[in-house]
């Protein structure tokens, strides 16, 4: 890190013991995962610095915007509709559940049984060690799994600012109505807080930043085709990881970089791995920052990944937001609409989400499906048994992991992706 953030750290009321523990497990990780990658785009060297200030530069961003007098929201889901945040001035930024922290503490408070997602954000906020979340005037949790909704129930004492969102389980007109009511909800909320009127044209205003974002990681993905791959999997699952927490404008630039990097590869046929390299879609649970594993393991075992079906992928950014309308109401109606075709696991039934995985796997011509469950996540893991079967039925190849943050189980996973690649190639 370029400064001393210390001080700040300290404001925030973090632990700094525990802080700098975390940071040196983090660099060590990056280090050993990303840096030792060979033929990256130079471009991912704005994403290598992004994540060398994640605790630094950016938070220091962020607390200079709350000093002018702009709020920041911190969400566990994507269903947290950006656009309302940016039309009101403020920022959203993913809170990152990515890496098992504190989990002792975290057991006194949750079931054993609790995903590694959920159990990290308590984690992270009992041991005092994300400036994220320290640093949010909102944080928002949402009604989707059981295992998140009952822990907001303990988040809310943990923390001065929970704001819940109701979601529905069926995507049906009751459902719509629901995201719709709870959308306004919302916006009221956003208002409140910021003491901003979200009108038309600002709401105008944030739909066109965030389909920025999206586009520039919809050209990323559509590059991702090529074969050889011009970009490993695990930058490009960087990139995603980013989409939540960088300034949006920023960022979409640094994508859009990228894929001019990228495309003169293409014409080269230059790529990250050998041409014919089996290629892997990866669906399934979100792997949130600094959830590598998986990824790493597929791709120093003779794979690489070519997409990502998943809420830190595809799922999250597949559609862009209607920006059509002129009025607040047209607008609002773009922004549900879009949202309510997100197919999260916790829908039922959830079909939307078995056909993406099917048109993916064409689409980046992949050889095999990787579906990525995370321990004790009942919607995925219950959903990955159709899905496999379905896919098996039309004879495209899938393994389906269940797996948590811990390291315990690297040989075992190494062992049966790399018997799943061999079959495949
Ligand atoms: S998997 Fe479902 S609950 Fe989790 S971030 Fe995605 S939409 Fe939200
Ligand atoms: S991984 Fe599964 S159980 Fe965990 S928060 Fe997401 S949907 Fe819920």
């Amino acid at each position: 890190m370029s400064e001393d953030y210390r001080s700040m750290w300290e404001t925030l009321g973090l632990d700094l013991v525990a802080h700098d523990a975390l940071l040196q497990v983090l660099g060590k990780g990056y280090q050993d995962i990303y840096l030792a990658q060979k033929d990256r785009p130079e471009g991912m060297g704005y994403f290598d610095f992004v994540m060398s200030e994640v605790h630094g530069l950016r938070i220091k961003e962020l607390l200079d915007e709350k000093a002018a007098g702009r709020k920041v929201i911190g969400s566990f889901c994507v269903f947290v509709p950006e656009e309302i945040v940016r039309a009101a001035d403020a920022t959203l930024v993913g809170l990152c559940t990515g890496a098992d922290f504190a989990t002792e503490e975290v057991e006194k408070l949750l079931p054993r049984n609790t995903c590694s997602l959920i159990k990290s954000a308590f984690g992270f906020k009992l041991g005092k060690v994300c400036p994220y979340i320290e640093s949010a005037d909102m944080i928002v949790g949402e009604n989707t799994c059981d295992g998140k909704k009952k822990s907001y129930e303990v988040l809310k004492d943990m923390v001065p600012n929970l704001y819940v969102m109701d979601l529905p389980q069926m995507k049906s007109v009751e459902g719509r109505a629901l995201v719709k009511a709870e959308y306004l909800r919302f916006k009221e909320a956003i208002e409140k807080l910021t003491g901003v009127t979200i009108d038309a044209a600002r709401l105008k205003k944030g739909i066109e930043i965030v389909n920025n974002k999206r586009k520039a990681i919809h050209r990323l993905s559509g590059l991702r085709k090529a074969d050889p791959a011009p970009i490993s999997g695990l930058d490009a699952l960087l990139a995603n990881q980013v989409f939540f927490y960088d300034d949006p404008v920023r960022f979409t630039d640094s994508v859009n970089k990228i894929c001019d990097e990228l495309e003169k590869r293409i014409e080269k046929s230059e790529g990250v791995f050998p041409k014919g390299t089996p290629r892997i879609l990866l669906s399934g649970c979100p792997m949130a920052v600094p959830n590598w594993k998986v990824p790493w393991i597929i791709e120093t075992s003779g794979a690489v990944i070519v997409g990502e079906e998943s809420c830190v992928g595809e799922r999250g950014t597949r559609n862009l937001t209607g920006d059509t309308g002129s009025t607040v109401e047209e607008l609002m109606e773009g922004i549900v609409d879009r949202y309510f075709q997100v197919d999260c696991a916790i829908f039922t039934p959830n079909p939307d989400r078995l056909g993406h995985v099917e048109e993916m796997f064409r689409g980046y011509k992949a050889d095999g499906v990787i579906h990525y469950g995370l321990q004790f996540c009942q919607p995925y893991i219950t959903e990955s048994m159709p899905v496999e079967k379905a896919l098996e039925g039309e004879n495209i190849p899938t393994l389906r992991i269940e797996t948590d943050y811990s390291m315990e189980d690297m040989g075992q996973l190494k062992t049966r992706i790399e018997a799943f690649i061999e079959q495949i190639k």
